[in-house]
């Protein structure tokens, strides 16, 4: 059974390997060895996570981050002055962001839809929903999906202490290491609002920033055909998708998933999850 889950989570890499990360506007994009500091790329760096802190029972780890044996190197990221707002990719690839979750009433009916077309997104997730639905965390880790740090509470960072802000991205990817069985790689400033701190942390904690290109606006309820719309004007290739599953009700944002998913795909686009370069 696990060895059929392995199989098929390693085919889905393969498939996903097609979107390399990249930025937009100043932050240009990433390509091999841009993310690695001048004359850096050998060695651990300092307070960056242990892979051998790792769980023996994160066994999905292996698939998730391998291509051949595992680097030796533990993950390190630049501090970035700006979030990644698009993902480049081969050919026309998208990414689909979900926020604020996970959410019972709305995140498994997600899943369901994504896993009807065989398609990965993201989940970018506060600690504080997380931590009461770990079975959905580790459904996201069995199904392919990527998993994010969004925080513990959501709060605005550029309010909240330093150390606040460390309490807030440490927590959570406690809690998504536990549930999803490998810390985060990713994390998204709750209301898009960063600073320096957040930038900085999230180097530290081996996470890259990532914003979006196109924002549903599913948050403000707009019905379900609005959300679709965006989707649909806003779809180019790289782009990244931010739409929510919990943080309210979230009928249209389901709604929508199962209009625009199908169309996207038949209009060419790959639905993928971006893969780090240095992993
Ligand atoms: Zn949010």
């Amino acid at each position: 059974m696990k060895k059929d889950q392995l199989f098929t989570r390693r085919r889905i890499l393969l498939v996903g390997a097609t979107a390399a990360a990249g930025a937009a506007g100043a932050a240009g994009l990433l390509a091999p060895g841009d993310d690695e500091p001048a004359g850096g790329a050998a060695g651990p760096a300092a307070g960056a996570p242990a892979r051998s802190a790792r769980k023996a029972s994160a066994y999905r780890l292996q698939p998730l981050t391998g291509y051949g044996p595992p680097s030796a190197a533990p993950d390190r990221v630049p501090v970035r002055r700006e979030p990644l707002m698009s993902l480049s990719g081969r050919g026309r690839s998208m990414v689909l962001t979900f926020d604020d979750g996970p959410d019972p009433r709305y995140t498994p009916q997600i899943l369901d839809t994504l896993g009807r077309y065989d398609v990965r997104a993201m989940f970018f997730v506060c600690g504080e929903m997380a931590v009461d639905h770990q079975d959905l965390l580790a459904r996201m880790a069995d199904e392919g999906h990527v998993v994010g740090n969004h925080t513990w509470s959501h709060p605005l960072l550029t309010t909240l202490s330093r150390r606040r802000i460390r309490s807030e991205m440490t927590r959570t990817s406690d809690v998504i290491e536990t549930g999803y069985g490998e810390r985060p790689r990713w994390f998204r400033a709750p209301y898009g609002a960063w600073n320096r701190a957040a930038f900085q942390l999230g180097s530290e904690l081996g996470m890259e920033p990532l914003a979006w290109t196109v924002d549903t606006l599913d948050w403000t309820t707009p019905g379900t055909r609005s959300i679709v719309d965006r989707v649909r004007e806003g779809a180019a290739p790289g782009v990244v998708i931010l739409s929510h599953d919990a943080g309210g009700d979230r009928t249209q944002s389901v709604k929508a998933l199962r209009r625009y998913l199908p169309q996207l795909l038949d209009s060419g686009y790959q639905i993928t999850v971006p893969r780090r370069q240095h992993t």
